[in-house]
């Protein structure tokens, strides 16, 4: 096994907060076992740009605690191509490195994978708020998120409740329900309505009409925005319940809100774990991983299994929030 005297970190694709901690830890680790650690700026576009910097200890002060990334981020269009990276093949050897850490969503893994196929290891680490990454019950990122979107419809639902409406939050997720899901449970929201499941509108009028006629003064619906946009539901709503609707619709599509913000006391910890490991993986001899979190430990995970399968939802939520008597609609054939 070659020794690793050299090794290069880059955040990429959509920020999530923990990336600074992720980063942080990276470079710390690699610095105490004597190993140099440069950070690529702006994702796979720093490495054909040359756009790098050395971490030390000093640059990183301050860091845990800062949500994005310090790094920057960005889409790389040049490493769809086989040319864009073989020439960050070429500039990653000209700079020596021997290994990469890759902090980032779906995407940015994919263009991991890659890499490692032209020969350079590379570990990965899951940078995504949406949790729809296979080999890993988190992401980081996933709980300051979720905590976001809990601390906004908290206070949506006063509103709520004042004028008996009914809220639509559109929370973010791409393809993923996990995030629409999960937080529908935590915050008591009454239907869920996420891409693995199809949705029911006579379902869900029902139970709007039926709280309104109760006098229970707001329904809360968590939509996925891989399902549709919150203007397109909300039509779809009045459209299929017609008169008959009494609860006012109304929306609130929480964006990129979601990205920002100090990372958690949890997001802080995964990430620091993750970048930990990452480091002591790659001096090890290890490749072409995730590092990914499975009943409570940090493991590696087979790169090429991540980029190819599909995560699903975790049964475990998808029951728990029948049981509480959410509306998550009916489960379809995969
Ligand atoms: P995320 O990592 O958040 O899913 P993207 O899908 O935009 O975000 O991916 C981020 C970057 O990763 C892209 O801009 C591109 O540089 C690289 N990338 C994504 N998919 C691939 C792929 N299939 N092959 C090579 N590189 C890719």
């Amino acid at each position: 096994m070659d020794m690793v005297k050299t090794i290069g970190v880059l955040t990429s694709g959509g920020d999530s907060p923990g990336m600074n901690p992720a980063v942080r830890a990276v470079a710390r680790t690699a610095i105490r076992k004597g190993v140099r650690v440069f950070g690529f700026m702006n994702g796979y576009q720093g490495i054909l740009d040359d756009d790098l910097m050395e971490l030390t200890s000093r640059s990183l002060a301050g860091m845990l605690d800062r949500g994005g990334t310090f790094l920057r981020s960005s889409r790389c269009r040049s490493f769809y191509t086989e040319e864009g990276r073989c020439l960050a093949v070429r500039k990653l050897a000209d700079h020596r490195i021997d290994g990469l850490v890759v902090v980032g969503g779906d995407g940015s893994l994919k263009g991991a994978l890659e890499l490692n196929r032209l020969g350079v290891p590379v570990i990965g680490l899951p940078g995504t708020i949406d949790n729809d990454i296979y080999g890993t019950e988190t992401g980081i990122g996933v709980d300051t998120a979720s905590n976001t979107i809990v601390d906004s419809v908290d206070k949506i639902k006063d509103t709520a409740r004042s004028h008996r409406r009914c809220f639509l939050i559109e929370v973010m997720g791409r393809n993923s329900g996990y995030l629409a899901l999960t937080t529908a449970i935590t915050t008591g929201a009454e239907v869920a309505v996420i891409p693995e499941f199809r949705y029911n509108i006579p379902r869900i009028i029902d139970l709007m009409n039926s709280r309104y006629r109760n006098r229970l003064s707001d329904t809360i619906i968590m939509l996925a925005e891989g399902v549709c946009d919150a203007d397109t539901f909300a039509q779809q709503l009045r459209e299929a319940a017609g008169d008959s609707l009494k609860q006012e619709i109304r929306k609130t599509v929480l964006g990129h809100v979601q990205r920002g913000g100090t990372p958690s006391s949890a997001d802080r910890l995964i990430s620091s774990q993750m970048g930990e490991f990452a480091v002591l993986a790659l001096l090890q001899g290890e490749r072409n991983s995730l590092v990914g979190l499975n009943r409570g430990r940090i493991t590696l995970v087979d790169l090429e299994k991540v980029c190819t399968m599909k995560k699903h939802l975790p049964t475990d939520k998808i029951r728990l929030a029948r049981h509480l008597g959410i509306e998550i609609g009916d489960a379809v054939e995969m």
